[in-house]
């Protein structure tokens, strides 16, 4: 026996006494239910029956099945209590009666076909195709917007939403069906407005408000291209209005922030970003100087050995160290004297424990690296002319220096 399906006659029923018919494991069967069951991209409403939560509600060949969180003391023949989560439930009308109207708008407006449709939890896509009228192209933003304010105008019209049901194909297709029907028997149809002028009109099983006011607010949030289509995202009821709330506190924080109203935010984040940019440009220019200047201090020092005359200078390893500049940059002090180099020339990264070796190739630093950095606990790598070496802690760095030192 088909369960009587209770929210078909009254949408707005929020509980119903009911009778167990059957009971498998955890999955149970009523005389009648308020549940409905999930079907027509709608999700099934949950709830409780007794005092046993329901998780999870499907419909197979006219009979509704109620899964309940664990195999619960129900008993066939047993009276019990249905009562739904009304808010969830709402929340579904809301959402899929505001895909109705704005699916009925693309159809009217557009010719689009509503070829799918998804109730994410962030927002709602429809995928609408133009095939219908060759010559509209795309669903522009701008028509996007336009079909936003229409399907707002059907919901501020407070437009009927009717559900008829028709036994055969041949009834139900004299209604202006907007989408041709999938199925042959026991077809409901959802009309919103009036069968002549109808903002909408086609099959489906899920539950919807009996006005379109009860929607509330349908927003858009953008439109792209997909497969072919273009799939619309959009939210609906009160979720758009969480939307607007979330992103009206965003603005007033903003503008908190940057000092600036609405009207005048975007003016003064892009003269802020300027400012950051002019800001970098010097930082760029800065860096460089002080650059040039510490290769120009090594070359002089190199140069001063070099007319020092010393028997020994070219057994001299060269260190430096600076604290205020990032690798990088260190590498850009060292390339441009390390053919001067008649040794070797380290530079210590004190902020990464990074040493640099330069040379002009009569001490192969890479070769330096690869046999004598790990034995403190370094690594790295490089080629004759440079290399760098990595270490845990500053100790390893200054041991491995004097390693060297004794290579050399
Ligand atoms: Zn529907």
């Amino acid at each position: 026996m088909n369960t009587i399906k209770l929210y078909q006659q009254d949408v707005y029923l929020k509980e119903c006494e009911a009778q167990v018919i059957s009971v498998d494991e955890d999955l149970a069967v009523l005389d009648q239910t308020v549940f409905f069951p999930t079907g027509g991209g709608q999700t099934c409403d949950l709830g409780r029956i007794n005092d046993l939560n329901v998780t999870e509600v499907f419909e197979k060949d006219g009979i509704v099945y109620h899964r309940l969180e664990q195999p619960g003391p129900l008993r066939p023949g047993q009276r019990v209590l249905c009562r739904i989560d009304w808010e969830r439930r709402f929340d579904n009308m809301q959402r899929h009666c505001g895909e109705h109207i704005l699916s009925g708008i693309c159809y009217r407006e557009f010719g689009g076909i509503n070829r799918g449709f998804h109730m994410g939890q962030e927002y709602m896509t429809v995928d609408i195709s133009l095939e219908e009228d060759p010559s509209i192209k795309e669903i522009t933003w701008e028509m996007a917007k336009q079909a936003e304010l229409y399907t707002n105008e059907v919901i501020w019209s407070n437009a009927p939403v009717t559900v008829r049901r028709f036994k055969t194909r041949e009834e139900a297709e004299k209604l202006p069906l907007r989408k041709a029907l999938a199925i042959d028997e026991e077809i409901s149809i959802v009309c919103v407005g009036d069968i002549e002028n109808a903002a909408d009109c086609v099959a489906c099983c899920g539950t919807h408000p009996s006005t379109a006011g009860q929607v509330g607010l349908v927003k858009i949030y953008k439109v792209e291209h997909y497969k072919g289509m273009f799939r619309i995202y959009f939210e609906a009821g009160k979720r758009a209005l969480l939307d607007y709330d979330a992103k009206h506190d965003l603005i007033a924080s903003l503008g908190n922030r940057f000092s600036a109203g609405p009207e005048d935010l975007a003016d003064k984040i892009r003269a802020r970003e300027e400012k950051s940019k002019a800001v970098k440009n010097e930082l760029h220019l800065l860096r460089q100087s002080v650059i040039a200047a510490r290769t120009a201090d090594i070359r002089k020092d190199l140069e001063a050995l070099r007319k020092a005359d010393d028997p020994k200078r070219s057994e001299a390893v060269l260190v430096y160290e600076f604290g205020d500049m990032k690798t990088d940059d260190l590498l850009n002090i060292g390339r441009p004297v390390m053919k001067d180099v008649e040794k070797l020339l380290l530079i210590i990264s004190s902020q990464d424990n990074t040493l640099l070796l330069f040379s002009n190739g009569t001490v192969d630093c890479g070769k330096l690296v690869k046999d004598n950095a790990s034995v403190c606990n370094g690594k790295g790598g490089g080629n004759a002319a440079s290399a760098r070496a990595i270490f845990p802690k500053r100790a390893s760095l200054d041991a491995f220096i004097d390693l060297i030192r004794t290579i050399c």
